[in-house]
């Protein structure tokens, strides 16, 4: 039985299982190192995230961006877009050097069981732990609009389905969505010479301001801080105080979640997007459907198409022939997409109000004692900060603290006895880290292993801290929403 499993290797995952295993957990980091963006982004993209904001998170802090890329002689600099490669090598050298190696697996069921969870993989492999972490990432939560459901994939995509968009040289491609994915991936597509158009329900495109200079004066420091998601107050609060957005009302948070930070392409594209893609701004796709076969003008080729049916902001309704779409609508953050999770366990799980996102504790615990979440499903809870690789660094020390409560309350529950003197200090040391300010700096290759205790009981519901009253055991029906 380990310690924990963590489900997903990109940024948080990665960042979760380095400091769990500097912390010196038995723990399996389960999926490919940074799959989401060698995969599923295009090719030629950008970060839209300034490199100081864009960093992993190991408890030594010696794994950084800028330490990376120094050491290769790669320049980054405020204000100077990172290229998606870098970014991904990065992550990888991180998983290689900070990280316990990953096996590459894709978990498909999580399941309660006596002592914790059991994990089954694609691979065919199962096994068991007394706490799991989803560090799922985005992909599971991709949203098309429901328009487009109907229609097959080589006719209508999600932006992640694309890593090369040479293939549509030549075609017509109609990208859906105002955000920063669709405008880039509009830009792209019209540099490998497809033929396209931006169709939203936004009746205009924002843009990004280019970043203030680091050194400013006092008083414009002062107006407008600069803080990892852009300068402002607002940003500044997401970025720097997670814990004070978790106090706030559900209803408020969930409203800072669905609003804040909204789409907007970076400043750096704005030329690359105006000169070579239109756009049919305030329009809403009704329906679709595919036309018949025929030939069609350019290449006469035969073929299907999509045909979009679009209510303008006025009513007025129109048609517009495509040979694909390209929803590049985002992703929402919904536990019913979690197919891996055990239905019951699923479904017991107390909610952010009325939204459809886990509750959690101050330590990314859910109300079931054991599961936790990082990443965009956390966002409802702890802000925006937690859609970016910003949040990583917030989340992985505290996520911790949670384990190893979690860990010795169940080991005490179990044994009548606290775990051992070592573990102890280890977690006297972590609860010290990331909000006393101890590091640790015992690379995860040297972290000793420590086993589960195999006596086959039930964890014991989460005490000790204070969301210990509110949280529920979705194991025995607990309520859903706070
Ligand atoms: C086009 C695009 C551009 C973006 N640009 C930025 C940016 O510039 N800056 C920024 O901060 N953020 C950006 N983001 C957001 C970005 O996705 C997140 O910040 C970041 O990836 C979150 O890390 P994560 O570990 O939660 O998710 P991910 O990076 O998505 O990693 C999750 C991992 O879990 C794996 N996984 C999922 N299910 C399973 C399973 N069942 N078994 C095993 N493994 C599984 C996935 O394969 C994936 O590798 C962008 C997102 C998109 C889509």
């Amino acid at each position: 039985m380990y310690d924990l499993v963590v489900v997903g290797a990109g940024p948080y995952g990665l960042s979760v299982a380095s400091h769990a295993a500097a912390a010196g957990l038995n723990l399996r980091l389960l999926g490919r190192p940074m799959a989401s963006w060698r995969d599923h982004m295009p090719r030629g993209m950008f970060l839209k995230s300034e490199p100081d904001a864009s960093a992993l998170s190991d408890p030594s802090g010696a794994h950084t961006l800028a330490g990376y890329c120094a050491q290769r002689g790669i320049e980054v600099a405020h204000g100077s877009p990172l290229p998606l490669d870098t970014f991904t090598e990065y992550g990888t050298w991180f998983g290689r050097n900070a990280a316990p190696p990953a096996d590459e697996q894709t978990v498909t069921r999580v399941s309660p069981c006596v002592e914790g969870f059991v994990l089954e993989t694609a691979q065919g492999e199962r096994l068991t732990a007394r706490a799991v972490v989803l560090a799922v990432g985005v992909l599971p939560f991709a949203q098309r609009p429901p328009a487009l459901g109907g229609l097959p994939t080589e006719l209508v995509t999600h932006s992640t389905h694309h890593r090369e968009l040479s293939r549509f040289a030549g075609k017509d491609v109609t990208v859906v969505g105002a955000g920063q994915a669709a405008l880039e991936t509009s830009a792209l597509l019209a540099e490998e010479g497809a033929r396209v158009r931006v169709v939203a329900r936004a009746p205009r495109i924002d843009w990004n301001a280019p970043p203030q200079p680091l050194a400013r004066g006092r008083l414009t420091a002062l107006r407008d801080p600069h803080s990892a998601l852009g300068t402002g107050w607002p940003s500044w609060v997401w970025s720097r105080l997670p814990s004070a957005v978790r106090r706030l009302p559900a209803s408020t948070r969930l409203h800072i979640a669905r609003n804040a930070l909204g789409p907007a392409g970076a400043w750096w594209l704005r030329e690359r997007f105006e000169t070579a893609v239109p756009t049919l701004l305030g329009h809403t796709i009704t329906a679709a459907d595919r036309t018949a076969p025929g030939v069609r003008r350019v290449g006469g080729v035969l073929g299907e198409r999509v045909r979009l049916w679009l209510a303008a902001a006025d009513g007025t309704a129109s048609t517009l022939e495509t040979d694909h779409v390209v929803a590049a609508t985002g992703f929402t953050p919904d536990l019913s997409r979690l197919g891996m999770l055990d239905s019951s366990l699923r479904e017991g799980l107390r909610r952010v109000g009325t939204g459809d996102a886990p509750w959690l504790d101050a330590r990314f615990q859910s109300s079931c004692p054991g599961l936790f979440f990082a990443g965009l499903l956390t966002a409802p809870s702890f802000g925006p900060a937690m859609r970016f690789v910003h949040g990583a660094s917030f989340t992985a020390p505290r996520l911790l603290e949670g384990v190893l409560q979690h860990r010795a309350q169940t080991a005490t529950a179990v044994t009548g006895v606290p775990a051992s003197p070592g573990a102890r200090e280890t977690e006297r040391q972590v609860a010290r880290g990331p909000l006393g300010g101890q590091r640790h700096t015992r690379p995860a290759a040297e972290a000793p292993s420590a086993s589960g205790d195999g006596t086959g009981r039930l964890p014991a519901p989460v005490s000790g801290s204070k969301d210990a009253p509110e949280a529920v055991d979705a194991r025995k029906g607990g309520s859903r929403a706070e």
